[in-house]
């Protein structure tokens, strides 16, 4: 009886073993979060870089290479790469499509519906240079302006694709790494988010073998989508008290280890 009752717990032991291993598919942790903020906003070297910093955690900055918070902040933008933070490409101009509904704000300089596919390939490939020129790295990944991802309803990112690691969208799913789709990486676009929403969401993700790509403009204020500064700080503190099961990286990191599970 002892004998028959050691072999079940000797079962039980492997069996759940297997079981953590299998749900660990993210490099060893069982979900991934990645911490994306868009348009090179004065708040995210004010507020945001100082909290990530005192998690330890590395976020991806899209930059607008033409901002005047680049240009007028340009050492504190190199430091936080040298620091591990990503400096991501969202364009030289951040051109978006002025021909869709409700884009009466956009600036015809900046619609993407006049632009032709050589000029959008041309500004990405300068801001790929300029960016290059400031943190000295040759990876990055790229995310679409106003999740614009062609013009005239062609599609422009294959044409720089062997540039970057992958493409930032804003489609909020929960796939697991083999059906990622690298051009489109998902996204979930926080506007006024409380820190128990976003937890649901990465809840939702861990159970679904998926991750998160958070993908933050203003933190603290300074834009129209914005998140308090408390409630991300709220988001950040569960990703600490979660780090054994959380994995929190770069768009790029994360977008490497996708590529390296799909070529498997
Ligand atoms: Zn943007």
């Amino acid at each position: 009886m002892k004998q028959k009752l050691y072999f079940l717990w000797l079962i039980l032991v492997v069996f759940s073993a297997f079981a953590q291993e299998s749900s660990r598919k993210w490099n060893n942790k069982k979900c991934a979060v990645v911490l994306t903020y868009d348009d090179a906003l004065n708040v995210h070297l004010d507020n945001v870089v100082p909290s990530l910093d005192q998690y330890g955690f590395k976020g991806t900055f899209y930059v607008i290479a033409s901002s005047p918070n680049i240009a007028n902040r340009l050492d504190e933008w190199r430091a936080i790469a040298h620091n591990g933070h990503e400096l991501g490409n969202h364009t030289l101009n951040h051109p978006c499509d002025g021909s869709l509904p409700g884009r009466e704000w956009v600036n015809p300089e900046a619609d993407l519906s006049r632009y032709s596919i050589e000029r959008a390939i041309h500004e990405i490939n300068m801001t790929n240079t300029f960016l290059k020129a400031l943190d000295g790295k040759d990876e990055r990944t790229f995310a679409y302006p106003c999740v614009d991802l062609t013009i005239g309803g062609k599609t422009f990112y294959d044409l720089v694709e062997k540039d970057f690691a992958g493409a930032r969208g804003a489609t909020p799913e929960y796939p697991i790494a083999k059906q990622v789709n690298l051009s489109n990486i998902t996204g979930f676009v926080e506007v006024n988010s409380t820190a128990e929403q976003m937890i649901a969401e990465i809840e939702a993700a861990e159970k679904a073998e998926s991750f998160v790509v958070f993908v933050f403009h203003g933190v603290g204020g300074e834009h129209p989508m914005n998140v308090d500064l408390k409630e991300h700080q709220k988001l950040l503190d569960y990703l600490k008290k979660r780090e054994k099961d959380i994995w929190v990286a770069t768009m790029l990191d994360v977008a490497k280890y996708i590529k390296k599970e799909q070529t498997k």
